[in-house]
């Protein structure tokens, strides 16, 4: 038999299978408790308008404040989400407090004009198992837009008439990490986007490159016939921000602005950046 015959390497590996099995589990069972529990957070990232420096909106970014092990960031557990089924559960989750935050901040005059960026996954896209999960019936307030990314679209082909289905209500829908995938002018094509998110990778090499310069600038040149919104997504630098701002890009994220934050610094970030003035980029 295998294992007597693979001698210690076969029981070495049947040995490190069985402990990264047992640690999906763990993952999976602790992802349950921290769902119904309270260890989901949302952290959100300023979306800001290249013209005038202000804050349009914000990226709501989930963090899980595990007991053990600290702050994990979506990389350490979106997959198990995914492959568990608790996507469904943690999506809801997501799109209930974030629509609870936007109300907060849209219900302050001074703070009306705010948008709040949702990421899903494909799977919660489709008719998911438990009712209070369907997005679909889901009570969009003004403001909420919705992210996807071209893997969401290809994988689950099904999605598309649920996207129509949104885009048909109302809800804004973006395209996420755009220009990584092998057709994100083919999803661009059939579905119903009204923003792409231009990928870090595209920004990354600016100002320097010739030929990443004119990427960009085509994919801008494209939208604005498109008429679609473009956010540069991943700004570091001044000097990207301004190479973005000559191309005619008019909406960024990244560090060079401001992290993904709480709640409350977010707040503070909006206040200070209020549309109409002019603080420096
Ligand atoms: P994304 O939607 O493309 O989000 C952008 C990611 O880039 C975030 O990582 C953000 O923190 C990071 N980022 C922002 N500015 C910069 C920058 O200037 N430089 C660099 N190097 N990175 C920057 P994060 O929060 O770890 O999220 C990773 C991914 O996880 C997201 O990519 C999104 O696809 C997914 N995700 C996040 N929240 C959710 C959620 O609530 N539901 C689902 N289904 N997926 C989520
Ligand atoms: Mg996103
Ligand atoms: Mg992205
Ligand atoms: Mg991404």
């Amino acid at each position: 038999r295998a294992k007597q015959a693979g001698k210690n390497g076969a029981q070495l590996f049947d040995q490190s299978m069985h402990e990264s099995v047992v640690r999906r589990l763990t993952t999976e069972r602790e992802l349950r408790e921290a769902v119904a529990g309270d260890q989901l957070r949302l952290h959100y990232q300023p979306v800001i308008c290249l013209d005038d420096g202000s804050c349009t909106g914000f990226e709501a970014l989930v963090r899980w404040q595990h007991p053990v092990r600290g702050l994990l960031f979506p990389g350490d557990f979106i997959g198990v989400a995914e492959a568990s089924g608790l996507i469904g559960a943690l999506g809801a989750w997501v799109l209930q407090e974030g629509a609870r935050q936007l109300r907060e901040w849209r219900a302050r005059p001074e703070l009306a004009h705010l948008s709040l960026a949702v990421n899903v996954s494909g799977k919660q896209l489709l008719a998911p198992a438990q009712p209070d999960e369907r997005l679909l019936a889901f009570d969009f307030p003004p403001g909420l837009e919705l992210e996807v990314t071209e893997s969401t679209l290809i994988d689950t082909p099904e999605a598309g008439a649920h996207l129509r289905a949104l885009a048909q209500l109302g809800v804004p829908l973006s395209l996420d990490d755009f220009g990584t995938g092998y057709a994100s002018l083919a999803a661009v094509q059939r579905h119903p986007i009204g923003t792409l998110k231009l990928d870090r990778s595209f920004v990354a090499p600016l100002p320097a490159g010739k030929r990443q310069r004119a990427i960009v600038a085509s994919v801008l040149t494209l939208a604005a016939h498109l008429d679609l919104r473009v956010i540069a997504e991943g700004l570091e630098t001044p000097e990207q921000v301004a190479a973005l701002r000559d191309l005619g890009c008019r909406h960024g994220q990244g560090y060079v602005f401001c992290r993904p934050v709480p709640a409350g610094e977010a707040t503070a970030y909006a206040l200070a950046h209020l549309p109409g003035r002019r603080p420096d980029a």
